[in-house]
Formats: structure tokens, sequence, C-alpha cells
């Protein structure tokens, strides 16, 4: 049993959601190679050759590989699956962008989002918005797997393993990288923050969300969330969303401020450690999973709590 993992860096350093993938990679069992590709990514494939468990980091260096184009990325992989018994990514937009690709060119299914490693070729996920987990067996003789990182903690990085340089597979040429709208922030990422504090239609408006959870979230050093209420209403940007069609989360701290707990919600924070919920609302279904529920009016509660913070 030999696993591919693909690493998601930018060319400097390796993403956290590498190491969390690793950890479901280790799970599966055997030898876990890192495949870096980028350009000019040295940096990269010398920081995944630190990350526990793994033997050996293959670096794949080509112009074309720089900005994680799905097809030259796609190509390479493809190129290199020949020995591998498992393909694994984690399950981000850069994952679920490459790896269905991947799995199409070798003929096989992909087995998308998995949140735990029963077997070799057997693996949970979930279905239906986290209603359902669905046991899934494959027997596909190459198995291409993306992680839901949530569901699994980081590696270590206190290896040593060896980097080996391959060359590139021709880029396909079907796709030119043209440019990038990155946000900028100085807040922790939502997927990899500690402490997440999000606010829903309750809100009423962006200022509020301004007023009211930014300074909550500014105190205690946290990322800030939305519901997609508030995302469709304009009260929040669509990358602050945390559900079944936003982020996954599953931070130490998640505070819902103003949130009912809609399922779709629930099935992109629910694996927070601790979640702590603010509603009017005794009856909102968010409380039957917070670890901690205050019943009252989020324009009361959250000012006095940043206060005493
Ligand atoms: C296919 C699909 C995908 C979806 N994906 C997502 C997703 O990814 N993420 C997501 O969040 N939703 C998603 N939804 C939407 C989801 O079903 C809910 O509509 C949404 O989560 C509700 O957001 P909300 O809790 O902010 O708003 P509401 O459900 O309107 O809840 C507002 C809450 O605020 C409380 N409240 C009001 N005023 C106050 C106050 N002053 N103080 C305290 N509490 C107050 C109310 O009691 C209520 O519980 C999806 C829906 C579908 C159909």
């Amino acid at each position: 049993m030999t696993t591919l993992l693909i690493a998601e860096h930018d060319n400097a350093s390796v993403k956290d959601a590498t190491n969390k993938a690793l950890t479901a990679a280790a799970a599966i069992g055997g030898e876990i190679h890192v495949l870096v590709a980028g350009s000019n990514a040295a940096a990269a494939a010398a920081e995944a050759a630190k990350l526990d468990g793994v033997a050996k980091v293959l670096h794949v260096d080509a112009p074309a590989l720089e900005h994680g184009l799905a097809e030259p990325l796609a190509a390479v992989i493809v190129a290199l699956a020949g020995p591998y018994d498992a393909i694994v990514a984690p399950s981000t937009s850069s994952g679920k962008n490459v790896l269905p690709r991947v799995a199409a060119l070798l003929d096989v299914m992909q087995i998308s989002d998995i949140t735990a490693v029963v077997a070799p070729d057997t693996f949970e996920r979930p279905i239906y918005a986290g209603n359902a987990i669905q046991t899934v067996k494959s027997g596909d003789a190459k198995k291409v797997i993306t992680v839901r990182t949530a569901s699994f903690k980081s590696a270590g990085a206190s290896g040593s393993a060896p980097v080996e340089t391959v060359s590139a597979a021709a880029d396909p040429a079907l796709s030119t990288f043209v440019g990038e709208a990155l946000s900028e922030s100085d807040r922790p990422e939502l997927t990899s923050a500690k402490i997440i504090v999000s606010g829903g239609r309750a809100l009423g408006s962006a200022e509020k969300f301004k007023d009211v959870v930014i300074p909550l979230a500014d105190k205690l050093g946290a990322a800030v969330g939305a519901s997609r209420a508030a995302v469709d209403a304009g009260y929040a940007p669509n990358d602050w969303q945390v559900g079944q069609t936003g982020k996954v989360v599953a931070p130490d701290l998640y505070v819902a401020l103003g949130i009912s707990g809609a399922i779709q919600h629930l099935a992109g924070m629910k694996d927070s450690k601790v979640i702590v919920a603010i509603n009017k609302d005794e009856e909102a279904p968010i409380f039957q999973v917070a670890d901690y529920g205050l019943v009252g009016d989020i324009f009361e509660i959250v000012p006095e709590l940043t206060k005493a913070l």
C-alpha cells in the first residue's frame, strides 16, 4: 500500500490542510509520498519533508504549476499515479478542483470528503448535509480520496524525508492563469482558526455586524464567520459563510450570534469542540448542539460580553 498525498501550498510553505490530510493518509496505512508541484517551490518541498510519517517528497517544478491550475497539476498527478494505491488531497477549494479531474482521467470514482478511515478500502463520509454518515467501500484499484480536514488532527513536523526532484508532465495547455483576487485580512483564516465568532440574520445589517460581531472577534483574536442568511442579505462577505455550501470548520471555540442552527449551518460547524450560542428564542435548534447557551438579545448581551472581556 503506497499513498500519494497532494500537498496544498503557496510555493513557499505547506498549508495546514495538508498536515490534516496526512493524518487521514496515515490511517489508510502503508508508505506515504507527498507531491509538491509548483514553481520555485523548493521551500515548500523542504517543509513537506519535515512532516511526520512521510517517506519521500516528490518535488515537481515548472512555471505552469505556479498557481495550482487543475489541468497541468492533474496531468502531473496522473503521470505519477502508476505505482500508487491511493491519491489523497484535502477537500479544500483546490483539492475539489483538481482531484475530480484526476479521478476522471484514471477512470475511477472519487471518494469525496471522508471523515474517517475504516479500512484501506472503506471510508466514512457525511451525506444529506451531515444528517447521515455513509460507509463507502471501493473496489477501485486506485482510490482517489478527498479528506474533510475538520475531521482530522494536524500531523506533526519532526521528520526529515528525502526530497526527490521529478520532471513535470507536459502541460495540456487547456488553461491559462489570468489573475486572482485574494481577500486580505489580518484575522486568522476561517478553516484553520482556533476561535470563530459567527453572526446570523439577526444582525440585520452590515453595520451591526461591524458593531457587534467584529469587536467580540477582535477581543478573542477570532476569525469571523456568518450564516448563509447573513451572507445573502449582504451583511457579511461570501467567504465568511459557514455550512453545507460554505466552509466546514472545527475550531476549539465557535460562538454563534443570532443564528437559528439550520441543519445546513450545523453541517459546517457541529464538530467544533465548544459551541456557545446566543439567541433570543429558547427553542432555536442551535441550542441542541451548544455546550453553552444564552437566551437573550445579542444587541444587549454581546456588547456586555465584549466589555467584560
Ligand atoms: C441547499 C442549501 C444550502 C444551504 N447552505 C447553507 C450554509 O452553507 N450555511 C448556512 O448558514 N445556511 C445554509 N443554508 C440556509 C439555511 O437553511 C438557513 O436558512 C440559514 O442558515 C439561516 O440563517 P440564520 O440562522 O442566520 O437565520 P434565521 O434562521 O432567520 O435565524 C435567525 C435567528 O436569530 C435569532 N434572533 C433574532 N433576533 C435576535 C436578537 N436580537 N438576539 C438574539 N437572537 C436573535 C432568531 O431567534 C433566529 O433563531 C442552506 C440552505 C439550503 C437549502
